[in-house]
């Protein structure tokens, strides 16, 4: 070790600690990794074969509190004792994505918001992708921005960004960024202060200049009011589903029309994805692609031809005349609305899991009007219980997928869908969303 070799400790090592300490070795830090679990085998391969030091099971101080600086994993939450520690000690703490921003050139489009972040970045890559660009995935899905910073050169990254990255993001510019949304979600994180969760939102649009671009739902009454709180040098590009207000990007006449930086315009039914939080997703894409000088042909071509994600409203099976969606992905309150929102069926609906501080009457009108049957699927349902007993509608407690997926089926009828939008968390009965649906797939197929 040279002596000015700076010391980075990177905390967790799942995705983004993992690909941030790959970076760090290959840019000649000094690099030690600490997690408080069992590391993945997949990841402790990837350290040892770079020759970094890592640590599991626990945090050892010494080799830590003499760092120059923190990565963070987004998944430890600030209240963690070392980070407090870390803090104490006036140690800077960054965020995987800060880190890898300050070793590339290449343009970073970024979406965030509370619903639609990982739908609408799949579907910008989609579409650049298609459309010949250079370009990688990274943030929440994907491989590790670090990681491909280390090992590729892309020209563009399409990045990811919950609010916990955003926490700890500094320097870091977006040249073009998109907020889908605002609404309640991880208030456990932020001391159930809405405020908190807010500002990391608007942290996207932290060090944007005029040559840059900001792309927002001009329809969300809390981004619409933090916006006049900021002073943005950004170009803005507001998005609607209607006309009458000042966005750039709408539905007219059942046409989808982009007005600028270049005009387009398709056939809003030409439109692979649907459902209104599906129109939004899809005009947030159409004018990053019409920014990035994505030509319209291949906008079009993207746009209606993408296949959609696994766990947003996939379709899981129809059995004996009863639909399935696993929409497992719906972990709060607002993506189950715009879930049930679009159900043209009566619906036999599954709620539960690891509550987040929801307010469940953001979905009582369309609950009342669309529901046939509801199934409470967790550890402990008595919030549940306590918001919907009196709907008179049948509810069922479960607690393992294969009688949930019995029960539900025993509630449908030929005609009906089946819906798993459970507004919650999965980590009491599971690993996590995506095994929360796969099951649900798996046990529809055993039906
Ligand atoms: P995120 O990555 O922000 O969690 P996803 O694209 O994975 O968002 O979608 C999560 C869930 O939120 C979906 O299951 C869907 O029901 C709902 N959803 C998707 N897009 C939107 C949107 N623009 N507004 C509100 N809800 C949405």
């Amino acid at each position: 070790m040279t002596r000015n070799m700076k010391r980075i400790v990177v905390l967790g090592a799942a995705e983004s600690g993992a690909g941030a300490a790959v970076l760090a070795k290959v840019k000649g830090f000094d690099v030690f990794v600490s997690d408080m679990s069992v590391i993945k085998d997949k990841y402790k391969k990837q350290l040892d074969e770079h020759g970094i030091a890592w640590e599991e099971g626990h945090h050892t101080e010494e080799l830590i509190l003499n760092a120059d600086e923190v990565v963070k994993s987004p998944g430890i939450p600030d209240t963690a004792p070392m980070v407090v520690k870390i803090r104490e000690k006036g140690i800077h703490v960054i965020s995987e994505i800060e880190f890898a921003g300050r070793y590339t050139n290449a343009k970073m489009i970024c979406i965030t918001g509370s619903n639609g972040k990982t739908t609408t970045t799949s579907l910008i890559y989609y579409i650049l992708k298609e459309a010949g660009y250079n370009v990688g995935l990274a943030g929440n899905i994907g491989r590790s921005l670090a990681l491909q910073v280390a090992e590729e050169h892309f020209d563009y990254y399409v990045i990811e960004l919950s609010s916990f990255q955003l926490d700890n993001m500094y320097d870091f510019r977006a040249d073009i960024a998109v907020l889908m949304n605002i609404t309640p979600d991880h208030l456990d994180r932020y001391d159930y202060k809405m405020q908190d969760y807010v500002d990391s939102k608007m942290r996207i649009t932290r060090n944007q200049t005029e040559d840059d671009a900001f792309i927002f739902w001009n329809d969300d009454p809390i981004v619409k009011r933090e916006l006049e709180k900021y002073d943005l040098k950004a170009k803005l590009y507001p998005f609607s589903e209607f006309h009458e207000t000042d966005a750039i990007a709408y539905i007219e006449d059942r046409e989808y029309v982009i007005e600028k930086p270049t005009p387009f315009n398709m056939e809003q039914e030409e439109l692979a994805l649907t459902g209104k939080h599906n129109l939004y997703n899809s005009l947030a894409a159409g004018i990053t692609a019409n920014i990035a000088g994505v030509s319209n042909e291949m906008i079009r071509k993207g746009l209606s031809s993408f296949a959609g994600v696994e766990h947003r409203l996939e379709r899981a099976g129809r059995v004996r005349g009863v639909d399935f969606v696993n929409d497992s992905k719906a972990t709060n309150v607002d993506a189950c609305w715009y879930a049930l929102e679009s159900m043209k069926q009566p619906t036999v609906l599954i709620l539960g899991g690891k509550d987040k501080g929801n307010d469940y009457s953001h979905i009582f009108d369309l609950v009342r009007e669309k529901c046939i049957g509801l199934v409470f699927l967790g550890v402990d349902n008595s919030k549940l219980h306590a918001a919907f007993d009196g709907f008179g509608i049948p509810i069922a407690d479960v607690k393992s997928m294969k009688d949930c997926v019995d029960e539900c089926f025993k509630m449908a009828k030929p005609g009906s869908c089946v819906l798993l939008s459970p507004c919650c968390a999965s980590f009491d009965l599971f690993k996590n969303m995506e095994d929360r649906g796969d099951q649900f797939k798996e046990c529809v197929r055993n039906l």
